[in-house]
């Protein structure tokens, strides 16, 4: 039996507070990885700050946006009549991972900060730079159908497995954090890390470092947003691949904006910038569509079990972009 200590934070001061007096203590939102992880002996805190009595607010802002609370349940984001609304790609994400009961406990911050599921890595058996530095990779040479596409190194060909995420990437979230030496902000897209030499270093976080919210620019043309995700099973399984996209059509049909994210293809939840760059000022067409994604996957490359989602990433951005333009997808 490994022995933890627990103490459930207040607000985020005392969740900072509790955290800063072990070095090897963790936050602890609705359990569903880090308990799971605790069981397999992967993970080993030696204490445990519970951070569900956290705000869970879900807030309509002065400017138009929206502030969410990190302990808002996964349930509650999803069902929130304006994020419906405004941001429905974001309710369409969270309700295509995972099941119901799990989405009942999980919350945001611990959404967004969810561990792969490379099965290397939960396998103590199996060598695994991200558990243990320098050790190898066994998923490079393995089985690694679901394996990274896009950013991937030697050392790491591990994906993230968050769909919120994806969708926060295309909506340019902003995570708002609390720690020992104050608050600061961070773009969505900046909070996870491509795995170069050192995979076990996975995000931009400090040491101690909490979520504390969310926060949600106004877009108006998010009204029209979707996501779309592919996995080997109907439910209760993670992305193949998978596309939040929000796009923005001038009275002629040309794009006049769009917000393109992928998931399932990369070590973080990735932004693709090349196609919307491709896409601004073109006929909204399958052709342009095509296009943008071949530009987004130049650089893709495939391993032994995975070379599909090349190819499959670029039909799935068709087929949602489609979609949003009312075509048959
Ligand atoms: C069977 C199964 C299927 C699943 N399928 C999917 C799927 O298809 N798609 C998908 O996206 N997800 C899926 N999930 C994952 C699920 O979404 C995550 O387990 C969940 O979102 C994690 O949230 P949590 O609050 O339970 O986090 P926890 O397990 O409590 O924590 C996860 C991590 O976040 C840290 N943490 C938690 N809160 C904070 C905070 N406020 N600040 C800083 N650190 C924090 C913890 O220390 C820990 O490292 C699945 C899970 C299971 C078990
Ligand atoms: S891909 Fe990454 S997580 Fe998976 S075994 Fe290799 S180092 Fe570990």
């Amino acid at each position: 039996m490994i022995a933890f200590s627990y103490a459930k934070a207040e607000d985020a001061a005392a969740a900072v507070r509790l955290a800063g007096a072990d070095a090897g203590g963790a936050y602890l939102g609705g359990g569903t990885n880090l308990v799971d992880l605790m069981r397999e002996t992967i993970a080993r805190p030696t204490s445990l700050v519970d951070v569900t009595g956290l705000s869970a607010a879900i807030e309509a802002q002065d400017d138009g946006g929206l502030l969410i609370g990190a302990a808002a349940k996964n349930t509650a984001v999803a069902a929130d009549r304006t994020v419906r609304e405004r941001y429905p790609l974001l309710a369409r994400a969270i309700l295509a991972g995972a099941s119901a009961q799990i989405r009942n406990m999980a919350t945001v911050g611990g959404n967004l900060l969810q561990r792969t599921r490379c099965y290397y890595f939960y396998d103590d058996a199996a060598r695994c730079n991200k558990r243990t530095p320098g050790a190898g990779c066994d998923a490079v040479d393995g089985f690694n159908r679901i394996h990274a596409i896009l950013g991937a190194s030697p050392a790491c060909v591990a994906t993230h497995p968050s769909d919120m995420c994806v969708a926060l990437a295309a909506l340019d979230a902003t995570v708002h954090l609390e720690g020992p030496d104050g608050g600061r902000a961070l773009p969505l897209t900046a909070l996870h890390r491509l795995p170069g030499g050192t995979p076990h270093i996975e995000t931009e976080l400090r040491p101690g470092e909490l979520i504390t919210a969310i926060s949600l620019p106004p877009l108006p043309f998010a009204a029209r947003s979707t996501y779309r995700k592919v996995r080997d099973r109907a439910s209760y399984a993670f992305a193949l691949v998978s596309v939040a996209a929000a796009l923005d059509l001038a009275g002629d049909g040309t794009v006049r904006d769009v917000r393109l994210a992928l998931g399932g293809v990369a070590h973080k939840p990735w932004r693709a910038e090349k196609a919307e760059a491709a896409l601004r000022g073109q006929p909204a067409t399958e052709a342009a569509f095509r296009a943008a994604a071949e530009a987004e996957l130049a650089d893709a490359t495939g391993l032994k079990d995975n070379g599909f989602k090349i190819e499959l990433a670029k039909r799935v951005i068709v087929a949602t972009l489609n979609e949003l333009t009312g075509e048959a997808a």
